[in-house]
């Protein structure tokens, strides 16, 4: 079936070449970073589809690109559009350690919405668990907590004046140290001295 494949790299978080830097953890928090503009649907299952396939430095700067363009929050069309436009000044990271570990128990779950079940054999390791390694992060902002998820923690966005309690993303605090970030700094410093590429 052809969403098998794409269905396990949701799970294995690699591809088999290595080479699927993106990750749904990376995907969710590029996708968070638009969590201010309008009209955020709440089932990005869509999105993950139709853009699971970008590199996951094209999504970064094509999320980068929609927060500065854009009022709603864009369609999978739109943000292709976006990355259509950034791909040149993205920086492709080379591929990442191998950070996955084989489970001693491996298990099946059965993908919501699409209904696939599918077996879980390996894990990826994160350095850093609270921002799965992407460098950004959630936090709510707000003494009304209802919509406030465990992984947010409290703390003001810094906006003044009164305003409704809300998700913000910013950068984690591991962003300096964390040796993925790190590593992905240098490649693209490497990349960007490489003569001949788009600048
Ligand atoms: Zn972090
Ligand atoms: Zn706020």
């Amino acid at each position: 079936m052809a969403g098998n494949k794409r269905d396990h790299a949701v799970y294995e978080l690699a591809a088999e070449d290595g080479s699927a830097v993106l990750t749904i953890a990376t995907f969710n928090a590029q996708m968070n970073r638009l969590v201010g503009l309008k009209f955020m649907p709440a089932d990005l299952t869509t999105h993950w589809e139709a853009l699971s396939d970008l590199p996951d430095a094209v999504l970064e700067a094509a999320v980068t690109r929609a927060q500065k363009t854009r009022a709603d929050f864009p369609t999978p069309v739109e943000l292709r559009q976006d990355a259509d436009q950034v791909k040149a000044h993205a920086f492709i990271v080379e591929p990442a350690e191998d950070r996955v570990v084989a489970l001693a128990q491996p298990f099946t779950i059965t993908v919501p919405e699409v209904g696939t079940v599918v077996s879980v054999t390996r894990e990826w390791r994160y350095y850093a668990d609270r921002c799965s390694d992407t460098g950004w992060a959630s936090w709510w902002c707000g003494t009304v907590e209802d919509r406030r998820a465990p992984w947010m923690p409290i703390s003001s966005c810094g906006r003044r004046g009164d305003h409704d309690a809300h998700e913000w993303v910013g950068q984690c605090a591991c962003w300096e140290s964390n040796p993925a970030l790190v590593r992905k700094r240098e490649a693209q410093r490497k990349y960007a001295e490489k003569p001949g590429r788009a600048a």
